[in-house]
């Protein structure tokens, strides 16, 4: 019998260690890691960004296959305007998709509502015939995308051509902020010299979109297919909270680890996704919460304050001024 064919969305704010979480499930014998292929027609393929094998997506053994059987490109004409053609429309019906209203309304009714028909099923069909040929190309059953925005989930969800699940992967948010305002080097081996930064208001206001648009998400996705995971759990425990994805997916096999905390990583084809990416060999799981004595006082209770709903939703304790301030 034929495995069945799933598709796994993480949806989560940026800065919540969906990376290194795709990243191990990536190992599991039969799953592919995809990365971000929210950026793969306006960026990754358009600017022929590196890919974790340290190629272009034209060298590429996967991704030039895929381009090529789901795009109808040649790997020889994948640098040209032939490319680019084939891309604009799907870029164009991204881009209404994501004007806040038709966002809205996609989330909130994914696959029911029609009123913006042309742009989805553009942007569907053409996601579909991408997850059609990695899972082809790799022989994989199960892919894996950190898209991260929920908008790429519904569409996900509403193509009814995989079996699609969520993790709803969130961090404490006072970390997050922590996260994008200090200059974190990176390791020689990932190609950059520091992680990019952002501001507090930026990255507050990303954040609840993206919690937002999960929970307007969430009711519409059977609840046997959509699993919270808070980072500090993963941290915590990476292997236990692997192994409870894996049991969501109604997969018979042990989550990819060489002891409680450890997974040992191989060469992988993600386009997208923070610089942590080119890693690969043992890699060691562990919580940081470098915020705890790092970010200043008055930062943190302005997320408190503005994130307050979201703390309390997802279990995360609250100062108790910005109770008060919020009362
Ligand atoms: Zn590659």
């Amino acid at each position: 019998m034929e495995p069945r064919r799933k598709v796994l969305s993480i949806v989560g704010p940026s800065r919540s260690g969906s990376t290194i979480l795709s990243a191990v499930l990536g190992e599991v014998p039969g799953f592919f890691g995809a990365g971000e292929l929210r950026w793969l027609w306006g960026r990754d393929l358009a600017e022929q960004r590196v890919c974790g094998c340290q190629t272009t997506p034209a060298a590429c053994p996967v991704w030039s296959r895929v381009v090529e059987q789901a795009m109808g490109v040649s790997p020889e004409e994948q640098s040209g305007p032939r490319l680019a053609d084939a891309l604009q429309p799907v870029v164009s019906a991204q881009r209404e998709i994501t004007r806040l209203s038709n966002r809205r309304r996609l989330l909130a009714t994914p696959g029911a509502d029609r009123r913006h028909s042309v742009a989805l099923d553009v942007l569907t069909e053409a996601t579909v015939s991408v997850v059609d040929a990695l899972l082809q190309t790799t022989g994989a059953h199960t892919l894996i995308d950190e898209s991260k925005r929920p908008q790429e989930a519904a569409v996900l969800a509403a193509a009814g051509r995989f079996d699609h699940y969520v993790v709803h992967l969130v961090r404490d948010p006072r970390a997050v902020v922590h996260s994008w305002r200090r200059s974190k080097p990176l390791p020689a081996s990932t190609g950059s010299a520091a992680m990019p930064r952002r501001g507090l208001p930026k990255t507050l206001m990303r954040w609840l979109e993206n919690c937002s648009g999960a929970e307007y998400l969430r009711p519409h996705i059977d609840p046997r297919r959509w699993l919270p995971v808070r980072y500090e759990d993963f941290a915590a425990h990476p292997r236990a909270t692997v192994q409870s994805i894996l049991d969501m997916l109604e997969e018979d096999c042990e989550a990819p680890f060489t002891s409680d905390d450890t997974v040992v990583l191989g060469p992988n084809h993600y386009l997208s996704g923070n610089p942590s990416r080119f890693r690969t060999g043992p890699v060691r799981i562990v919580a940081d919460s470098e915020w705890q004595t790092s970010l200043p006082r008055r930062q943190r209770l302005l997320v408190d304050v503005a994130t307050l709903p979201f703390l309390l939703r997802y279990g995360y304790p609250v100062a108790g001024a910005a109770l008060r301030r919020a009362s």
